[in-house]
């Protein structure tokens, strides 16, 4: 079969679902691959590498859609896209069936066979090396400190230097799950003082480990909702958590924001009053800008300044770092493959006897299987 890899069309978006290092893996595995002309530009994988790899270029995106037997996105197509695409044909990316019920109707109409990578059930340890919502939000949270260090006037480590003494940059790191934990580490190597606090309560280990310290909040309540995620807190528990962050807000450089609870809106943790009493110069990272933000003063995808302190909203974080997302990216589709190639000759099997394959197979041959019945857990 032919894989086919279009140029992303979503404004600003720089990654692409494949690079050539992976292209000769998927060729290994028996499928011909074809990549649109000019589609890894802007993630660093010309279309010469993408030939030296073996991929076909193809001149524009019709003539990419019409060939393709199976086609590796990275956002969820566009109704353009969907036009273009070959009757029956096999989509895999991200496409968010919930939030997108209209694109769900129109593959389906199109006879389509859709993966959606965001539906995999990620609680299957055997799902982790296809787990792309974990490796973008690892690139995101990287990106999101190197953002705030951009915007920051001043070290973050601490020096003693002929010129003077420079204290450590303090950083606090609102949600540990997969990017609050990138960004943690990141600050910690860039040697920042750095704190942290979640819900749940089972993370604080892990801060530890990547050097940060865990700041509980003083007041009882477990904060998982199941499945390793968030659920919305008590009344009590947002009251005793605001005080807190607050008085974060008055010590720290700065916050990375990171906190969602899925289905829901983001928790607003960090109010304008916080913003106004923080020292001027001070950087907050929004990562919840997409889901209406964790701070008041957000503006989605953009950097404005509010009281003297830079607050970053954007949304594109894992775009902004695109070769190494896009290579991540591309080792969770060819995982995937893999998995659904097990005869290694190019052909694949949509095996529903496979939990990981059932969870994220929202459309099989026009017929909507998602959302699909929970995985059995081992
Ligand atoms: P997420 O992006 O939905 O949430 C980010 C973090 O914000 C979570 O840690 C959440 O607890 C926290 N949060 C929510 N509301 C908050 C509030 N009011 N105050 C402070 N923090 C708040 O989560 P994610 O990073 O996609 O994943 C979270 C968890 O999912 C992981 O930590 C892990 O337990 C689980 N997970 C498991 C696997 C696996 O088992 N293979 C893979 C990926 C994720």
């Amino acid at each position: 079969l032919l894989i086919g890899v279009p140029q992303e069309t979503a404004a600003g978006e720089k990654r692409v679902a494949t690079v050539p290092e992976v292209v000769e893996k998927l060729i290994k595995l028996g499928f011909q691959v074809a990549v649109q002309s000019g589609a890894g530009d802007a993630a660093n994988c010309s279309d010469e590498a993408y030939r030296t790899a073996g991929a076909e270029v193809l001149p524009d995106a019709a003539t990419l859609w019409a060939r393709a037997d199976i086609v590796f996105k990275v956002r969820a197509p566009s109704p353009e896209e969907v036009g273009l695409m070959r009757p029956g044909g096999m989509l895999i990316g991200f496409v968010w069936p919930a939030q997108n019920p209209e694109l769900m109707q129109q593959l389906a109409a199109k006879g389509a066979t859709v993966l959606a990578i965001d539906a995999l059930p990620r609680q299957l340890s055997r799902a982790q090396k296809m787990d792309a919502l974990t490796s973008q939000a690892g690139v995101s949270g990287y990106r999101a400190v190197i953002e705030a260090a951009n915007a920051f006037g001043r070290f973050f480590n601490g020096q003693i230097t002929a010129a003077g003494k420079v204290p450590p940059a303090k950083v606090f790191i609102a949600g540990a799950g997969v990017a609050g934990l990138a960004a943690i580490g990141t600050a910690a190597n860039l040697g920042a003082i750095v704190r942290a606090n979640d819900t749940r309560a089972e993370v604080a280990d892990q801060v530890v480990s990547l050097g940060g310290e865990f700041v509980k909040v003083d007041y009882e309540e477990e904060g998982s909702g199941g499945g390793g995620y968030a659920k919305v807190m008590s009344e009590g528990f947002q009251a005793a958590q605001r005080e807190m962050y607050a008085k974060q807000a008055r010590e720290v450089d700065i916050i990375i924001t990171t906190a969602l609870i899925p289905g829901k809106p983001a928790p607003k943790l960090i109010t304008a009053e916080m913003v106004a009493t923080m020292k001027p110069g001070s950087v907050i990272v929004d990562m919840a800008a997409e889901q209406g933000g964790n701070c008041e003063l957000t503006v989605p995808g953009q950097a404005v300044v509010r009281h003297g302190v830079t607050i970053v909203g954007y949304t594109d974080l894992a775009s902004r770092l695109a070769k190494q997302s896009s290579t991540l990216y591309a080792t969770n589709l060819l995982r995937l493959t893999e998995e659904l190639c097990k005869t290694k000759d190019g052909q694949v099997n949509v095996n529903f006897e496979d939990d990981a394959i059932r969870g994220l197979t929202v459309i099989k041959e026009g017929a909507v299987t998602w959302p699909a019945p929970p995985p059995k857990l081992p």
